[in-house]
């Protein structure tokens, strides 16, 4: 097979802006996006860079946007006039995004807790939100991110799972107030692009809110304080 696309390419070193280049290239029957990546490497440009690894859609690592859809590179059938773009995040090079900062944020959620042992009923609790790869989709998507100082949606999942594990002592709740839980919108898009299909909507922001309406945090904290002493 024939195939023709786009792909956005930067190079920080000599490109003052990003700009889209065209690709024709062989790939076989049913190639995936990851497939058409690879084919323009060894058939076009040795030079393209983009990151994948386990290519079976458990990494999150080739997380890509394909006509304007965030989707895993390695799980999308490659298309003829398909346009592959990075996702909505600091680009280091051509596909390659920064994602180190924001997943390093997210170890600091867990830093820790992870000593004794989990029960089964707080296992149970936690299943719906604990098979996040990591794939950033959310945070590229994401509306409320990028117009305030939200923490994003895989972050308070994050927050939401530790809040039910009985080995976490602190008060979780309060902690996401301060990070934006209140300024999500809660428009669903995180859960429209999660490849694993996690309703962070409902399955973390909704309980985090009910959790800090309870403690009376329904202000940011400093906020909610200052109405204290008013
Ligand atoms: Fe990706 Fe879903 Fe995890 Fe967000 S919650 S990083 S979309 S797997």
């Amino acid at each position: 097979n024939t195939i023709t696309f786009t792909i956005e390419r930067f190079d920080p070193d000599t490109d003052p802006a990003p700009h889209t280049e065209t690709y024709t290239v062989e790939v076989n029957e049913g190639a995936r996006v990851l497939d058409a990546l690879h084919a323009v490497r060894e058939q076009c440009d040795p030079s393209l860079t983009y990151r994948y690894c386990c290519g079976s859609g458990q990494c999150g690592s080739c997380s890509v946007r394909v006509d304007d859809e965030p989707v895993l590179a390695c799980m999308q059938e490659a298309s003829d006039g398909m346009a592959i773009t990075p996702l909505n995040l600091p680009v280091e090079r051509d596909l390659a995004v920064e994602m180190k900062s924001y997943l390093q944020e997210m170890g600091g959620i867990t830093a820790g807790i992870f000593t004794g042992y989990l029960t089964m009923e707080a296992n149970e609790a936690i299943r719906p939100i604990r098979d996040c790869i990591e794939c950033l989709a959310c945070v590229s998507e994401c509306p409320a991110l990028a117009v305030t100082d939200f923490a994003g949606p895989t972050a308070m999942r994050q927050e939401m799972r530790i809040a039910l594990d009985p080995r976490d002592d602190r008060d979780r709740a309060a902690l996401t107030v301060d990070e934006g839980l209140f300024t999500c919108t809660t428009c669903q898009r995180c859960l429209e692009v999660c490849p694993k299909h996690i309703k962070i909507p409902g399955k973390a922001i909704e309980k985090l809110r009910e959790i800090a309406h309870r403690e009376g945090l329904s202000l940011p904290r400093h906020e909610a304080v200052a109405e204290m002493v008013r």
